[in-house]
């Protein structure tokens, strides 16, 4: 079983390396407009709550190795508002794992958490991310999808999640992010991503969406191995899962590509005709087949 407690002990590590460039965390310039909402206050008082957040956070791993996770938590909560994304995910920890009989799992704290830590962290110009810290938040949010959370029971905290997945892995493939990037930060991203794209891929499967499914998979494979042994499990699932899913997966559009009628009711859908000469597109009448077919001709005098 994961504990949480083995969680921390590899946090810490992270932290120092938070603290040489600590000026990125408390001077937010988002590239984007900021993804905290308008309830979040970050507040600015630069010089002093970059030590005060080292202080806390010190203060706080004491408090955990002691056995005082109130005080820990109330410590940790205040380093978050200040605006510490590695705060706000090891209360995510706290909350998923839960602490032996002290603090027992609650995994609606823990997504908040997590997502605050997102925020936190997407405040921050993207060339400056700490790959790990995200990687580690992404990592745990997406064993959350996997495991704990129910795509109906949840839904909130599922869709406020995804958004904020989707909005990380598109600024990841921004050339400018990853440019300045180490190999093993890049290996980083691309592990990100895989989970991200895994995480797509279940919620269109659970909501009936076959075509996105197969695209969020097909895309998870398209990432390529990265070195992360879970995140290159999630590759080989997502192949089965793709297999899975292709028999389900009209390879024709439902959709006129002359006229573009796209009809709603299944008989309708059955009635379109597709094109038998290049047997990837659907007409919704004989005449729009025909005009089509046209195109057909003048591609061949073209060649
Ligand atoms: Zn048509
Ligand atoms: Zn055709």
């Amino acid at each position: 079983m994961y504990s949480c407690l083995e969680a921390f002990r590899r946090l810490p590590k992270r932290l120092s390396s938070l603290r040489g460039k600590s000026d990125d965390i408390s001077k937010p310039e988002p590239v984007s407009p900021p993804l905290a909402p308008p309830d979040f206050d970050v507040e600015q008082d630069v010089g002093t709550s970059t030590e005060t957040i080292v202080c806390l956070l010190s203060e706080a791993d004491e408090c955990l190795v002691n056995h005082q996770y109130e005080e820990a938590i109330e410590i940790l909560q205040r380093a978050t508002q200040l605006g510490c994304a590695s705060a706000a995910a090891k209360l995510g920890v706290i909350y998923h794992g839960g602490i032996d009989a002290s603090i027992s799992p609650d995994y609606e704290s823990a997504s908040v958490y997590y997502f605050l830590a997102l925020k936190l962290i997407y405040m921050i110009p993207c060339d400056k991310w700490d790959m790990s810290l995200l990687l580690d938040v992404i990592a745990a949010l997406s064993e959350m999808y996997r495991f704990r959370m129910n795509r109906q029971r949840d839904s909130d905290i599922w869709n406020q999640g995804i958004k904020s997945m989707k909005t990380i892995s598109q600024t990841l493939q921004d050339p400018v992010c990853t440019k300045f990037l180490t190999h093993r930060d890049i290996q980083k991203c691309r592990a990100i991503r895989i989970h991200i794209d895994y995480c797509l891929g279940l919620t269109a499967e659970a909501d009936g969406d076959f075509s996105g499914a197969l695209s969020a998979f097909q895309s998870c494979t398209r990432v390529g191995e990265c070195g992360f042994n879970t995140a290159d499990k999630l590759i080989k699932k997502a192949q089965s899962k793709i297999r899975k899913l292709e028999p389900q997966v009209p390879r024709v559009k439902p959709v006129c590509v002359q006229c573009g009628f796209q009809p709603k009711e299944i008989k309708d859908i059955w009635n379109l005709l597709v094109c038998s000469k290049c047997q990837a597109v659907a007409c919704c009448s004989k005449d729009c087949l025909l005009s089509h077919s046209v195109t057909h001709a003048e591609d061949k005098k073209s060649k």
